[in-house]
């Protein structure tokens, strides 16, 4: 294997999408660059309607771009890509499925079989802290546990790119903090199989809290225009361990 070390794991290249609509064609991002390499968090800032969500769906590969390119380790995206997972805003989850069903499904339509699936989607369960909450369905959990649902789907796959769009927003503050430093000491132990993060937030605390770089999204049409390296040794372990210990005891 190549030596992954400071290797990239995304590279998007001069990416274009448009949307038709009655007034003619929405030019929504024109000409987006960004790289990914091994290790590195990297927040996506812009506002509303400036295209986040729309780039996020282009790298995953389940909507194309109307110009420019996209090669996840080296190869083309051209389509939905296995090792690529995304985590939503509004958790996206089957209603109507267990939590540990919800799970399975981020595997059934990679093919693996149905015992596979199950130990790998306990495993993934147990690692976000949903012990003991298989059989439930997604409207007996509050906000928070709906999401740890989403993030397991994710991990399920074994990504090496996460691909997260506001995926705290929805929830309350201090679940929020929660669920961000659960996320990051996994990220810090390294007990995830994920190599890079890319998360599209509005919160600019959270994106220096979290990333190694974070990214501007210009309005109409979208692009890259500013990229600012957090100036921190380890911004992700700052938290004071007191306020941690506060939060999980609330
Ligand atoms: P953001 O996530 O930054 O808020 P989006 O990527 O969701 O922005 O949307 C950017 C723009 O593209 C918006 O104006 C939105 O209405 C438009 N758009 C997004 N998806 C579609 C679609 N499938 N069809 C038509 N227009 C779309
Ligand atoms: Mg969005």
């Amino acid at each position: 294997m190549e030596n992954i070390a400071n290797s990239t794991i995304l590279d998007a290249r001069d990416v274009c999408c448009g949307f038709e609509k009655a007034q003619g064609e929405l030019k929504v991002l024109d000409g987006v660059n960004l790289t990914l390499k091994e290790g590195e968090i990297v927040g996506l800032l812009g506002r509303s309607g400036s295209g986040k969500s729309t780039l996020l769906r282009i790298i995953a590969g389940l909507i194309p771009a109307t110009d420019g390119e996209v090669n996840y380790c080296g190869r083309p995206v051209d389509g939905p890509v296995e090792g690529v997972a995304m985590v939503f805003q509004t958790f996206a989850l089957f209603p109507w499925l267990t939590v540990l069903e919800n799970v399975e499904a981020g595997l059934e339509a990679l093919g693996v079989p149905a015992q596979a699936r199950r130990e790998r989607a306990l495993k993934a369960i147990d690692l976000i802290g949903l012990d003991g909450f298989e059989s439930a369905y997604p409207r007996e959990l509050s906000g928070g546990m709906r999401q740890r649902v989403g993030f397991a789907r994710a991990l399920v796959v074994n990504p090496t790119l996460m691909l997260m769009d506001e995926p705290f927003s929805a929830l309350d503050v201090l679940t929020a903090e929660t669920l961000r430093t659960d996320l990051l000491d996994l990220w810090n132990e390294g007990g995830l199989p994920i190599k890079s993060i890319l998360i599209v937030t509005h919160n600019i605390e959270e994106a220096v809290f979290m990333c190694d770089r974070i990214l501007l999204l210009s309005s109409n049409p979208g692009r890259v225009i500013s990229e600012v390296t957090v100036p921190f040794a380890h911004p992700r372990n700052r938290l004071d361990p007191a306020f941690r210990q506060f939060v999980d005891d609330i």
